[in-house]
């Protein structure tokens, strides 16, 4: 499970701007671009890359 530290640390890679971890803790969102990056064993692919748009 992704800690509250880990929240507070990591930053969206496009805007660096504060991200936050679903209630699910599968998904880590960032609602300034509208992204949502995938979680893969606790820890979060924050690539640009690999992001899905939120719909
Ligand atoms: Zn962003």
């Amino acid at each position: 499970m992704i800690s509250k530290e880990l929240e507070e640390i990591l930053a969206c890679p496009k805007c660096k701007g504060e991200i936050k971890i679903s209630e699910c803790r599968s998904v880590v969102v960032c609602e300034t671009c509208k992204l949502k990056y995938s979680v893969d064993n606790d820890i979060p692919i924050m690539l640009i890359d690999k992001a899905e748009k939120l719909v």
